[in-house]
């Protein structure tokens, strides 16, 4: 896939390209494509490269220079998603931070919770974990149960959060409670920002089928945290946790997009070269025609978007489409390198596809399960009587 650069971001586009070409060497470019939303690989090795993205002040481009940002365009934004994605540079470790919790804080934060954690996310010397699932809250989320209430000048926080991403990394959380007993489901609800090293905060790693433990799950017990330290108002938990999970993630579809053009072309050239694959080329046409639908996709969306529109239905569909379609490739990958896909025994280390098919298995879950995206799109986008809801009389 290729972008179209406009003159007046040339100069910018050539920077990025320089400072790529100087800076993506040894070990750095010995681990082109590590890692990845939900994949801890090499966390070392990401952390010193996020460092040098920092310093480099690539990192919240968009941002207000105030809090370490360029304020760059939206357009800019994109041209360095695209050449950094190009290159196969690292996976970020800072999404939480980074690409969700920052940009919520810029819309509901006080000026002085932005002064003091922005800067520090962009410094890549914060993380953060996202807490808002709990093991009887996930598409369900307004029936989070995890409670805080004031005591003198604080928050004390008591209950259960799970499936946090790089929660064992985090020093902060950002963590949905139920502040208001007595009211209505959604209208309870508070965003608190909570120190995740503190002696309430119990961290347990959760391994995942890959044999990583970046995810984990997080108990409270009389855990505490400043008064002040809500995002927006108490009682805006529900409004301020919807605009987290919705924040326009436009610039991401890039890399994803990149990426999955490139696993595709791989997993076809394997096939060229098998005699077994002749059983499997309706669906290896289909994956590609698939990869080319989503490009056209992604690069409506983000046509969109620098021209400063909403992003059109199509853009509801790309989390639905892009995660069905991801596992659809990577099970083909499977079918067609059958033995050299196979695990057995103990002491192996995963290979990039092999990491890459089980990772898949979780897209169709996180962000948004694919049930619940189709109720989206068929409540919102298609005007199709609404689904039934969790405590509703089916209304
Ligand atoms: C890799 C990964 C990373 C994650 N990271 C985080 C994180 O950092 N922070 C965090 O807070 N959470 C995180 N999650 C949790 C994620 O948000 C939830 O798993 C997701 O919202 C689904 O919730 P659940 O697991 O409780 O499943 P449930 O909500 O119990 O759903 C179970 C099944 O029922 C279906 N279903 C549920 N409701 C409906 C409905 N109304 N209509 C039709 N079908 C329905 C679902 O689609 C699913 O198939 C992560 C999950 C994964 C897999």
């Amino acid at each position: 896939m290729d972008i179209e650069i406009r003159p007046e971001d040339q100069p910018f586009a050539d920077e990025v390209q320089r400072w790529l070409d100087e800076h993506l060497v040894g070990e750095f470019a010995e681990h082109r494509g590590v890692g990845g939303p939900d994949d801890p690989a090499a966390w070392e090795l990401r952390l010193r490269w996020e460092k040098k993205l920092s310093a480099g002040r690539w990192l919240g481009l968009t941002w207000p220079p105030e809090y370490g940002g360029r304020g760059a365009t939206l357009s800019q934004a994109i041209i360095f998603e695209y050449l950094y994605a190009r290159a196969q540079a690292p996976y970020r470790l800072g999404v939480q931070g980074q690409d969700l919790f920052g940009p919520t804080l810029l819309m509901f934060g006080t000026p002085g919770q932005k002064a003091r954690f922005l800067p520090k996310i962009l410094a890549a010397e914060e993380f953060w974990g996202q807490g808002f699932s709990e093991p009887d809250a996930g598409s369900d989320l307004a029936s989070v149960r995890t409670r805080a209430r004031l005591d003198g000048d604080d928050w004390m926080i008591d209950g259960q959060k799970i499936w946090m991403t790089f929660g064992t990394s985090a020093d902060w959380l950002y963590v949905l409670c139920r502040t208001d007993p007595r009211a209505a489901r959604h209208r309870g609800l508070s965003l608190l920002i909570v120190p995740a090293r503190q002696p309430g905060v119990e961290i347990r790693p959760v391994t995942n089928m890959l044999g990583d433990g970046g995810f984990c799950e997080v108990f409270f017990t009389a855990a505490r945290t400043r008064a002040d330290l809500v995002v927006g108002a108490p009682g805006d938990g529900w409004k301020v946790a919807m605009a987290a999970l919705g924040v326009e993630r436009g610039t991401l579809l890039i890399p994803q997009q990149l990426g999955f053009e490139r696993e595709a072309e791989h997993v076809l050239e394997l096939a060229r070269g098998r005699a077994g694959a002749t059983g499997l080329s309706h669906r290896l046409v289909d994956a590609w025609i698939a990869v080319r639908l989503m490009r056209v996709t992604t690069l409506r969306t983000i046509g969109e978007l620098v021209a400063g529109r909403e992003p059109g239905a199509q853009a509801a569909t790309s989390k639905l489409y892009a995660s069905v379609q991801h596992q659809r490739l990577l099970e083909l990958a499977t079918e067609l390198l059958a033995d050299d896909m196979t695990v057995t025994g103990g002491g192996y280390a995963l290979k990039a596809l092999q990491r890459a098919f089980l990772l898949s298995r979780a897209e169709t879950i996180y962000g948004g399960s694919s049930q619940i995206q189709r109720n989206i799109i068929g409540e919102r986008v298609l005007g199709l009587p609404r689904e039934p809801r969790p405590g509703s009389t089916g209304g």
